[in-house]
């Protein structure tokens, strides 16, 4: 029996799991991944904007200095954790082996995921042309034809990126307007090397040893193929809350609503970190979630 089992050790997760150990309570995180870090370890960009921790060269650098500070940590980490059901209203976690944990309380830490387009190759390409990071794979596309897929920040961004190596690189965005800034918009429309594709989306990728190339339709129904070696995928995130599903209120895209505690509508299972964040997800709103939960719950066991 844990004071609290948290579930998650991203930002979030971590930083909830620290406060508790510090203000004496017994807990467990369960994290399903072989390391902590969540999305830190997708960010291949400087993180500068973290209030009070220098310049990071990239997320994984960020995540070593977390992993350094939770060391001489009192509470239990489990990686690897196969979660199989949780209920929330009797706060036990049931793990894929068999086991079952319990808890006062329960901390959803469980962040977001890339959103697929559940495409034909989508799968099959995934280190074989599909590239995971613009930034980290730059050098890959030198002089070769590739495709970035998406209407935000993070498409956009990946477009420029790629531009200053590969010949050619085609924004395909299904929306007939991009939601990316405006100064990332306006250097897109001056890169000779970018070409737009608005209201089209790619229905497969295809190819042999690595991407050949996608197929397309756009709005009016027309159907295309263009030559491409190379793809990125950032069409948004979605959170990880499934395994909550009819047990707790979420909002209409699936994230855990919570209050200004970060407590959700059942009591004792808080919610923080991107998971519970649609709006503004940041490290920083991450790690003041965690801790706000943390102080939160310890400050109700208290006064019990
Ligand atoms: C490319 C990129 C750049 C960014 N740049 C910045 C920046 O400059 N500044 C900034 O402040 N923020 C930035 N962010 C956002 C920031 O990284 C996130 O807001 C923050 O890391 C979220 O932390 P989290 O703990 O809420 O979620 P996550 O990091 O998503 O962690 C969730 C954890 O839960 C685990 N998990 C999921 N499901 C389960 C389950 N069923 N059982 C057990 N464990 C589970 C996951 O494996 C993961 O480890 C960036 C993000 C990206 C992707």
């Amino acid at each position: 029996m844990f004071d609290v089992i948290v579930l998650g050790a991203g930002a979030a997760g971590l930083s909830a799991a620290l406060w508790c150990d510090e203000l004496g309570l017994k807990t467990l995180v369960l994290e399903s991944e072989s390391e902590i870090g969540g999305q830190l370890l997708w960010v291949y960009n400087p993180i500068e904007n973290h209030l009070g921790a220098p310049p990071v060269r990239n997320g994984r650098e960020l995540r070593d200095r977390i992993a350094r500070q939770i060391q001489p940590r009192n509470f239990q980490l489990r990686l690897e954790a196969q979660i199989k059901a949780v209920d929330l209203n009797a706060k036990k976690v049931f793990l894929s082996g068999g086991e079952i944990l319990s808890a006062r309380a329960i901390v959803l830490a469980t962040g977001v995921r890339r959103r697929k387009l559940n495409i034909s190759g989508e799968d099959e390409f995934r280190g074989r042309g599909i590239l995971e990071s613009g930034k980290r794979d730059a050098s890959l596309v030198e002089g070769k034809t590739v495709c970035v897929i998406g209407g935000g920040d993070a498409a956009a961004e990946n477009a420029l990126i790629l531009a200053e190596q590969a010949t050619k690189v085609y924004l395909v965005h299904r929306g007939g307007k991009f939601r990316a800034r405006a100064e990332f918009l306006d250097k897109i429309k001056r890169n000779p090397k970018i070409e737009i594709l608005t209201k089209t989306r790619v229905t497969e990728i295809l190819g042999g040893e690595t991407v050949e190339k996608i197929k397309l339709q756009n709005s009016l129904g027309e159907k295309f193929e263009i030559a491409v070696e190379a793809v990125v995928l950032r069409i948004g995130v979605e959170p990880n809350t499934e395994l909550f599903c009819n047990q707790i209120e979420f909002d209409k895209r699936n994230y855990i609503k919570v209050d200004h505690c970060c407590e959700t509508d059942l009591e004792n299972v808080f919610g923080v970190g991107d998971a519970a964040n649609p709006i503004a997800p940041t490290v920083s709103s991450a790690i003041g979630m965690g801790a706000t939960a943390a102080k939160v719950l310890a400050s109700k066991f208290s006064t019990r």
